[in-house]
């Protein structure tokens, strides 16, 4: 008998930002997941934020990836599945954190990266011996085992690109806020450059995005990638550290191969919280320069920020908004601390009493769920709204975009994209709250 998987990435919460916004980002783990499950399967793919799950699907097996904030709906479409008969699976980051949670709307859990234990399950699943749960210990061998994701399940033209892509897997950096180097190891795991390239090659789309937190991992390896990539008149971007900066023959490169995008984490603009999440080589005296060598480059940059760190003070909003706005930043995502399990932040805040609730819908990055340091959850909350709607008010985002470089096709998008997303986050929690929206508007 052929079995069918059907495999289900959940929808966001209805208050968070990410849920509003009108173009998606495919989940590459689930479909490289779908991409190693043998054709003796049928395989069907649902991303819930981009389509309705029918319960009534005839798939024998649902398998479902679970991060923090999706954690409480994929526990529903775990629980009216099972109420059909069907088996369910998890797996994923939060999974992989708290398992016992899993266990009660599931049949089995895979803790850790699941490429590895994924033809076991399936096997277990063939056989009607389904265990409670798989734990996977190793990490795959990027310069081996490396599987093709099935792009090819993605519902067309609802994604900013299906073309996304990895070449390194982890992180040793161990940022205090972070989980990457708990869940995907200290040490930087390489795909042959050959291997990425046909793939790179063969994506549908113009616009790629590499998801490697830093793709800048081995500098030789880049530069080798990075010459390999010229001439397939591919845009591209992907992630990696604000020292890029110190090294033009590296940026010349990345332009020069259709870089037009880079996420950069600058995290804080104060020095001291960045001692504390251990991401010293931050420094926020050098960012202004070395924005504007990569922004000369013809690179934009997405910075990426986080408030209610334990050294900010009440101007931290201003500061960010004076910052973001004098560097001319692209685009820009600020995040409220998170404490996301796994990570050292979230056992520092549990001994600090800190945690101010653990309803996983609101770990969505917009939300406050700690008790900050210096100032109210309430204080936080307000502030970091209205100083998004300052940044993306329409002079905000004319100023930062619309330069003489082919980038602004990019970020002009992006950027009402995020603004609209915002307007409408607010007016549902203002709905809820019976709260007004910020109104300042900056010039
Ligand atoms: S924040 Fe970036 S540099 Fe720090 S651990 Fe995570 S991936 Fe590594």
């Amino acid at each position: 008998m052929r079995h069918k998987i059907l495999f289900i990435f959940p929808k966001w919460p209805t208050k968070a930002l990410w849920g509003y916004l009108q173009y998606k980002f495919p989940p590459l783990g689930l479909l490289t997941i779908a991409g190693i499950t043998p054709p003796e399967y049928e395989v069907e793919f649902l991303d819930e934020n981009t389509g309705t799950i029918d319960f009534d699907n005839d798939a024998d097996l649902i398998a479902i990836s679970v991060m923090t904030p999706l954690a409480v709906r994929a526990y529903e479409i775990g629980d009216l599945f099972r109420a059909r008969g069907k088996k369910v699976v998890m797996g994923g980051i939060h999974v992989s954190c708290y398992p016992e949670e899993a266990e009660h709307h599931s049949n089995a859990v895979v803790v850790g990266e699941a490429e590895n234990i994924w033809p076991k399950v399936l096997e277990d699943f063939a056989r009607g011996r389904l265990q409670k749960r798989y734990t996977e210990t190793s990490l795959i061998d990027m310069s081996q085992d490396y599987p093709l994701p099935r792009r090819d399940l993605l519902a067309k033209r609802r994604y900013l690109t299906r073309s996304t892509i990895q070449m390194v897997r982890g992180c040793p950096f161990d940022c205090e806020f972070c989980s990457v180097t708990a869940f995907s190891g200290r040490r930087f795991r390489h795909r042959p450059i050959d291997h990425f390239i046909e793939e790179y090659n063969n994506l549908p789309d113009r616009f790629v995005f590499i998801v490697d937190d830093n793709i800048l991992s081995n500098r030789r390896l880049a530069s080798e990638l990075f010459d390999r990539m010229r001439g397939t008149r591919k845009w591209w971007g992907s992630q990696v550290t604000i020292s890029i900066a110190d090294n033009s023959t590296i940026l010349k490169k990345m332009a020069a191969c259709g870089c037009k995008s880079l996420f950069i984490g600058f995290e804080s603009l104060n020095q001291e919280n960045l001692a504390q999440m251990g991401k010293k080589f931050v420094r926020p005296s050098k960012n202004m320069d070395r924005i504007k060598r990569i922004q000369d480059h013809g690179i934009g940059i997405l910075g990426s920020f986080i408030v209610g760190l334990d050294n900010d003070k009440t101007s931290v909003f201003d500061d960010l908004y004076e910052f973001i706005i004098g560097t001319r930043l692209e685009a820009f995502l600020i995040s409220v601390l998170t404490p996301f399990p796994g990570t050292h932040l979230t056992r520092r805040m549990e001994q600090e009493g800190r945690i101010l609730t653990k309803d996983w819908q609101q770990y969505d990055m917009s939300t406050v769920v700690h008790q900050p340091r210096n100032f109210s959850p309430e204080f936080l909350q307000e502030s970091y709204d209205e100083l998004n709607v300052s940044l993306y008010s329409l002079s905000s985002i004319a100023r930062r975009t619309i330069k003489p470089r082919k980038n602004t096709l990019i970020f002009l998008p992006q950027n009402f994209g995020f603004r609209k997303a915002w307007h409408r986050l607010l007016a549902a929690r203002a709905d809820e709250r019976e709260t007004t929206v910020p109104t300042r508007e900056h010039t």
